[in-house]
């Protein structure tokens, strides 16, 4: 947590948080058909407003400023992310599309012994595609996507926090098929709730198990409206074993994203290059798979940008000069060159300690 973060007021005014940044691609349900973001108008930005204003009147008994808040700063729009943005991780995407994808698009095939599941755990080491799968999952359910880092829920909504945990399951609700992705979600659930851990910080834990609880009770009743079964809790952490116990078990699928493999640094390798200048050949690229072996996914992204740079410091100071036309394509030479200063983030001990960890509580399949 941050000492320094002040409990965040919100102003009396329409916050000006109200005013649109950009111009969001949206994707809320009904406007996930939008195609081009090049598109992206006037016209979504309208539905969204009128799509904002139409659930805030409808919303009973909602922290009006707080459910402001989470519309504009939690849900996400922007940049949708597809499945063949993500190199490799079959089984992570085919067990994501089992247990919550077609689930929401075809709820009526999914009931009684297959309903879905409220709670899943990605869980491995940094950088492996968390945030990406969870985006994906978003994009292809055709869910509303609200996002937050459990670190900015305990520091940046400080004192008014819980009102906004309950808000976001109300808001869920209302806009379902809803995605709740909390990253770091161990800083939220963790074991250490009463070792001199701030009281504020346990409030927030309890009240974000209260409303998970009422939702789980919700969704197994008879008579519940569909929609309250597409609200899916999807947490990504780095540090599993600090999720206490109670938590963890309310994950019923706790999935494991490891680190990429030989094929899947293969696709992502050439996606990356794909459309640069380059003059890697199969062999040169087979070389980097093999020497790629223990990085990450954004380890390689980070490798393959830093090696496009190759080529420019090459130029020196002539590169202000320099036609794009004449700059030499990219090569192996700047990839192993690269390789000297990126590194694997995730050391051996470390990826232990997930497979140990992925044995004991992972999810098979
Ligand atoms: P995590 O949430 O597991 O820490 P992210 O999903 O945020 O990781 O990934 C960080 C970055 O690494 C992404 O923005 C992307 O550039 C790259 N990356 C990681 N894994 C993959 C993958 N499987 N396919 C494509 N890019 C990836």
């Amino acid at each position: 947590t941050n000492p320094s973060a002040q409990p965040q007021r919100n102003s009396p005014s329409p916050s000006p948080r109200l005013t649109p940044k950009t111009s969001p691609k949206l994707m809320s349900p009904a406007l996930s058909e939008i195609s081009d973001p090049s598109d992206a108008s006037e016209g979504e930005e309208d539905e969204w407003e009128l799509k904002k204003k139409d659930v805030m009147r409808k919303l009973k008994g909602v922290d009006q400023q707080a459910a402001e808040q989470i519309l504009n700063d939690i849900v996400i729009h922007g940049d949708p992310v597809n499945w063949d943005d993500i190199a490799g991780l079959d089984q992570a995407k085919s067990s994501l599309k089992e247990a919550v994808v077609y689930p929401f698009l075809r709820p009526d095939l999914f009931m009684g012994l297959r309903e879905p599941v409220l709670g899943m755990l990605l869980f491995g080491p940094p950088g492996t595609g968390k945030t990406m799968l969870a985006r994906a999952v978003a994009t292809e359910s055709k869910s509303t996507f609200f996002s937050i880092t459990a670190s900015s829920l305990t520091s940046k909504y400080m004192g008014e926090s819980e009102k906004l945990v309950r808000a976001l399951f109300q808001l869920a609700k209302a806009l379902a098929p809803s995605i709740i992705f909390i990253d770091e979600i161990d800083s939220l659930l963790t074991q250490r709730a009463d070792s001199g851990e701030h009281e504020a910080s346990r409030r927030i834990k309890n009240e974000f198990l209260v409303q998970w609880s009422d939702l789980q009770a919700a969704a197994a009743g008879k008579n519940t409206d569909a929609d309250v079964r597409r609200v899916l809790v999807l947490g990504a952490t780095n540090l599993p074993w600090a999720i206490d116990e109670a938590a963890r078990r309310r994950f019923v699928r706790r999935q494991y994203i490891p680190l990429p493999e030989t094929a899947t640094r293969r696709v992502h390798l050439s996606k990356l290059l794909s459309h640069q200048k380059h003059a890697l050949t199969d062999e040169d690229i087979e070389l980097l798979v093999t020497k790629t072996e223990g990085y990450s996914g954004s380890d390689i992204t980070a490798l393959a940008k830093d090696a496009a740079m190759g080529p420019l410091r090459a130029l020196g100071d002539a590169l202000l000069t320099t036609s794009p036309d004449q700059v030499r394509p990219i090569d192996v030479n700047d990839f192993i060159a690269s390789m000297r200063t990126i590194k694997p983030s995730v050391s051996q001990n470390n990826l232990k300690t997930f497979e140990e960890w992925a044995k004991e509580y992972g999810s098979s399949g």
